[in-house]
Parts: structure tokens; sequence; C-alpha cells
């Protein structure tokens, strides 16, 4: 059993809900779920144990109720919980969201011992992170991290971090913990939250999610490097309609997709070919399914240039819903075998930006042999 709390019951958590129900129901077979059947715990043991947004239109209500104004076609829900306030922080500043943290009534250190009481009682084994993409800066060392919640600075915080930080007391208290984050600010490649974990038998998954066409371009940039081919330059984009585009033409959100993205270039490459690689804009009609568009220029033998060119219509949450599928599970394994800290390969095949720090992006179907022979799977190509 797996008993997974949420963070941000938005597109992405809501997909992972329905498509989770309808798994277990066996009415959809279980596409998009990397590991699939593979794994010891089954799509029948994880139970969502929680939720918590910041919309006032989804406080207070039934996980169910939530789903469904993403997916009305969920017959019954074998969880529902009630979606409980969280900390906001900015996190949904200038979107069309009525938003409500609970930092207008409490200070941060209050709202921290008040989220590890309440996660206590819910008793989750894993907490996943899919809040809205916020602007964030590191904070490479852990007194910093714990001087800013103690002084409530709520301007250097961002809600995720402060979910992070009670998810290391809320493991210390428990014995163990996993905080899963698929959103681009860094908590497995920030030190401080490391080093946290490390201390509170927390287990830190991350960062950024690796779907849609980022993965994509990594494999092709390895494609290329394997035949000695030089890349020029390496131009992506991505226009899309769902909550999520519209949260990334904020500057400083944008930022930080931009960077989980364009890590892959020098990883891969080895050289740090001129790129342009991020999401470039909200069109609504365009919906969850959003447009991609790569493009890569290279020299070939004997001087010659080509380029390939890849454009695609990509339904964004149930990429990264099919991926949270086995993260809960695979996080439930390294909790159980106490690997606190981060876990490479996890975070090398699943995230964008993989931690720890010095970790570097592999390509990803070498990350994929390794991530099963972590998990104690047979390699399927080695
Ligand atoms: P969304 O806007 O539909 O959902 C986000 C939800 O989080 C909303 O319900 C919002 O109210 C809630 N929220 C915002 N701030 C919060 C806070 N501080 N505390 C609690 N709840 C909060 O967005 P989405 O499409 O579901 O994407 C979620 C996240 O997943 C984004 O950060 C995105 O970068 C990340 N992600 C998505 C994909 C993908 O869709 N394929 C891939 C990688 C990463």
């Amino acid at each position: 059993m797996v008993k997974v709390l949420i963070l941000g019951q938005g597109y992405v958590a809501s997909t992972f809900v329905a498509g989770l129900e309808k798994l277990k129901k066996g009415e959809i077979e279980p596409y998009g779920v990397p590991l699939a059947d593979e794994l010891p715990i089954g799509f029948g043991d994880i139970k969502i144990v929680g939720s918590y947004d910041v919309d006032k239109s989804k406080i207070g209500k039934k996980l169910s109720e939530v789903v469904k104004r993403y997916w009305n076609d969920v017959e019954s829900f074998s969880d529902d919980p009630i979606i409980s306030q969280g900390v906001h922080l900015g996190s949904v500043e200038k979107l069309p969201v009525e938003a409500e943290g609970l930092e207008e009534k409490m200070t941060l250190k209050e709202v921290v011992d008040r989220l590890v009481d309440e996660w206590t009682k819910l008793d989750p084994d894993v907490i996943v992170n899919t809040c809205t993409t916020e602007a964030f800066k590191p904070f490479d060392n852990k007194e910093d991290l714990m001087k800013s919640i103690e002084n409530n600075e709520t301007e250097r915080l961002s809600a995720t971090q402060v979910y992070a930080y009670a998810a290391a007391l809320y493991a210390s208290k428990r014995g163990g913990a996993v905080f899963v984050n698929v959103i681009p600010t860094y908590i497995a490649n920030d030190p401080a939250f490391v080093e946290l974990a490390k201390e509170n038998k927390l287990i830190v998954l991350g960062d950024d999610g690796a779907t849609g066409a980022t993965p994509f371009t990594a494999d092709v940039l390895s494609h290329l490097v394997q035949r000695n081919r030089y890349v020029k330059d390496v131009a992506q984009f991505n226009i899309g309609g769902n909550m999520d585009f519209l949260a990334l033409t904020d500057e400083g959100k944008n930022k930080s997709k931009e960077f989980t993205k364009s890590s892959i270039v020098k990883d891969i490459l080895g050289y740090d070919a001129p790129h342009y690689i991020k999401p470039t804009g909200y069109l609504e009609p365009l919906g969850d399914k959003k447009f991609i568009a790569v493009h890569i220029e290279y020299v070939s033998f004997n001087g010659a240039t080509d380029e390939l060119m890849i454009n695609g219509r990509i339904n964004d949450s149930p990429a990264l819903g099919g991926l949270l599928v086995d993260l809960v599970r695979l996080g439930k394994i390294a909790l159980d075998r106490r690997e606190y800290g981060t876990v490479y390969p996890i975070n090398a095949f699943y995230m964008k930006n993989p931690g720890p720090l010095e970790a570097k992006n592999i390509p990803r179907i070498i990350a994929y042999e390794k991530m099963r022979i972590w998990a104690g799977l047979k390699p399927k190509w080695l």
C-alpha cells in the first residue's frame, strides 16, 4: 500500500486521480505508465489520503467534485478526501483564480506546524507537489532556509519550499516519507533540501516532470552525439491553452521552466550549442493539447548540414499523470529501502532537471535501463 497526499489539485493531479481510478477498475490499459504492471506495488495499492489547494473554489470540496471539473467520465471514487487549504505565497498571483493561503492568518512557522500536524493524522507515505509553476530562488544552505522560515520571510520563500520544509519535519516525526516534486522549483537540486532530507528521513525526488518535447529532444541529441554529428543550434517551443501555460506567460515563472529545460543541451552534447528552449505562449483554444515544435541543425560528414523539424500536438496533463503512477510507487520502494536524500536513478528518467545539483542529464534510453535496474527489474535491451 502507498498512501499519497497531493499538493495542487489542478489538471495534472486530477488527471492522475481520474486515470488511476480507471486503472483500478480495469477500464483502461496502463499506456503512458512506463513500468505499468511490472512493480510489486499494484495500482489498487495506491490510496489518495489527502489533497491541498489554495483556490477558494476547491478548498473544502470533495476530491471527486474537483476531479470531475476536468474529467467527468469517472463513475465512482475509491478515495474521496476533502481538499484542505495550503500555503499560497503568491503561487497563482495574476491568474484568474481567487486564492487564499494559510499565511494570511498565521506565521510561516505556524503554517509548517499545522501542516505537519495535519499530515501526521493523514499519514501519507508520499507527498506529490503539482502546484502551479512558481518563481523561486534556491537556498543552497540549510541554515538560511531555516532562518527564513523562522523570520517569516514571505517574500523570500515559495510555497513549494515551505511544503518541502514541512515534509522534512513530518518525515522526521513519522520515521520516513517521500516528497515528489514535479514542478521546476529546485528541491532535489537544492543542496539545502537534500541535506535536510538526509537528516530527517525524507526522500526528495525531482525536479520538474520529464514529459513532452524535452525528453524527446534529449534523445534526438544523444542520437546525434552517438554519430558524432555537430549540433549547430536547437530551437524548441510549446504553445498551450491550459492554466499552466497561462501561468508561464509570467516572466519569473517562465524563467524557472527555461532553466530546467535548457540544462539538457550541455549535459548531453558536452558543449553548449546555441539554443532557445522554452514555453512560448498561451492560446486558449488549444486547451491541454499543446503544440510543440523542435528544430535542430547539425553538421554531418563532409561538412553537410542537415535539419530536423518535428511538430506535434501532445496532451500535456496525461503525460505527467502517467509518470506519477510510477513515481509514487518508486518513492515507496525507496522509502522501504531507506534511501534518504535523493535517488538519482529515479530522477534521471522521470525528471527534466534530475537532482542532485551536481548530477547531469543523461540520455533517457540509458536512464531508463538504470532506473529499471534500480527498481530490481530486468533491463530491457542491455
Ligand atoms: P494547474 O494550474 O491546472 O494546477 C495547479 C493547481 O495547483 C491549481 O489547482 C492551483 O490552484 C494549485 N495551487 C497553486 N499554488 C498552490 C499552492 N501554493 N498550494 C496548493 N495548491 C496550489 O497546472 P497543471 O497543468 O496541473 O500543472 C501543475 C504543475 O505541473 C506545474 O507547475 C507544471 O510546471 C508542472 N508540470 C506539468 C507537466 C505537464 O503537464 N506535462 C510537465 C512537467 C511539469
